[in-house]
């Protein structure tokens, strides 16, 4: 059974804590670990709850299966590095972890709200586990799923809410981080999805501790707190700063080619990178040798990308820097609720959830990843070894199976060939009009 520690599973030190309040003594291993590779989760019967990894090759699994450990799950994840066994003596923690409790299955006609919140804000490290718990149990019952990442510099949460409970969760919220850490210099940016309430879009909640919160690759290189942010403008507020400056401004999409393919600002400049790592990179790169007084836009999907980016351009020295409140998520409610209003926006606000994106404009700007037809929807190869994020339209769809390809039909079809081989990667993606990756580029929008 999984718990809502599971991201301390990347962290050995912290399993083989996880592990002996298990087992309930201290723990010295003789032989050497190698690294961590594809993992199964483990747990007994005295303690149901309690969770760990390691992959079966691992002595220490045979020595756990041993004493009642039962494997339940397996996992894939990335490996860590090798660990020796003078650092492997762990003494039992005394923290007894919380268990993990999956939401009740939605309701047919059950009606779930997404929405997201962010803000800059220093919560004290020490602090950050206790919150965790918070949030943790008090949004559970409530069958609230999604995504909550805390950190030093703040929390940024992408939930989905059955509708009769937003109010619980809002004012849950704002007693247990707003109020107690307060709001930071931004406020903090509460954003409802474009989409009317409709089905759940994430299967759990998780809360999750972050060094940073968004990785940025810039670790202990700035200071998030002590730099100035950008100035927020309205959605109208954006709308008409665009219609005044046409395609003469800077405007800077700050998100990753997989987003910016199927929906963004006519005149933006489009990154195409697949971290918001490369993406700064990519921003470095653009602003290199430019008048530190011209004026730079910025946009991204709820605006925390823009909040952190926005921050550090103006640390670079730019003096007008512009970023969109709310984002993209927030304009795409302008231009909905705005009929007469022609959107600078076009196409679809890509969302990090079960809905893989929002319609903002009837507009189709990318293509069929496999035969190039026009289309936008984008889906995850059915191939579970495969999961390749990638456009696909309905009739290949259906000749395909939802796979990327041959050797992915064939693993689903067959449960065999060389697609049931493939390297797993959570993150991999195709770029526009081909299912070969390439280098990141800096591109401007056709
Ligand atoms: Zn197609
Ligand atoms: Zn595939």
């Amino acid at each position: 059974m999984p718990t809502c520690r599971q991201a301390s599973r990347l962290d050995l030190k912290s399993t083989l804590r996880q592990l002996t309040w298990l087992l309930g003594r201290p723990l010295t291993l003789r032989e050497p670990l190698p690294a961590l590779r594809p993992i199964c989760s483990l747990t007994s019967s005295s303690n149901p709850w309690t969770s760990i990894g390691l992959r079966p090759q691992n002595p220490l699994y045979s020595r756990l299966t041993s004493v009642g450990v039962n494997v339940v799950r397996r996992y894939h994840i990335q490996p860590t590095t090798a660990v020796t066994d003078e650092s492997l003596t762990v003494q039992p923690s005394k923290r007894p972890l919380i268990p993990y409790i999956p939401p009740s299955p939605a309701l047919p006609d059950q009606k779930h709200q997404t929405l997201t919140l962010y803000t800059i804000t220093p919560i004290p490290e020490h602090q950050l586990e206790d919150l965790r718990e918070e949030i943790f149990l008090r949004l559970v019952p409530f069958d609230i799923t999604g995504r909550i990442y805390l950190a030093k510099d703040g929390i940024n949460l992408h939930l989905c809410t059955p509708v009769e409970h937003l109010t619980e969760l809002k004012s849950s919220l704002e007693q247990l981080v707003l109020d107690r850490f307060g709001r930071g210099p931004d406020g903090a940016i509460w954003n409802l999805s474009c989409d009317q309430p409709g089905e759940r879009v994430f299967r759990k909640l998780k809360v999750a501790i972050k060094k940073q919160l968004v990785a940025d690759g810039r670790l202990g290189a700035w200071d998030i707190q002590d730099s100035e942010p950008p100035q927020y403008l309205e959605p109208e507020e954006f709308h008409a700063r665009l219609d005044e400056v046409g395609d003469k401004a800077l405007l800077v999409d700050m998100r990753n080619h997989f987003e910016n393919e199927v929906g963004t600002f006519k005149t933006a400049v489009k990154m195409d990178c697949t971290t918001f790592r490369q993406n700064m990179d990519l921003l470095d790169q653009l602003l290199e040798g430019r008048d530190k007084s011209e004026e730079v836009m910025m946009v991204c999907t709820g605006g925390i990308r823009c909040s952190i980016s926005g921050r550090y351009v103006k640390q670079k020295g730019f003096k007008d820097v512009k970023m969109l409140k709310g984002g993209i998520t927030s304009y795409g409610r302008y231009i909905k609720s705005h009929p007469d209003v022609s959107s600078h926006f076009v196409g679809k606000n890509f969302t990090f959830d079960g809905r893989r994106g929002e319609r903002i404009t009837d507009h189709v700007i990318s293509s069929c990843h496999q035969c190039q037809t026009p289309h936008d929807h984008i889906t995850n190869c059915a191939n579970t070894r495969c999961h390749l994020l990638f456009i696909q339209c309905p009739s290949c769809r259906q000749k395909w199976s939802n796979t990327c390809g041959p050797e992915c039909h064939q693993a689903v079809e067959t449960g065999s060939g060389p697609g049931l081989l493939k390297p797993y990667d959570y993150h991999a993606q195709v770029r526009p009009g081909s299912l070969a990756v390439d280098q990141p580029k800096i591109s401007k929008a056709a």
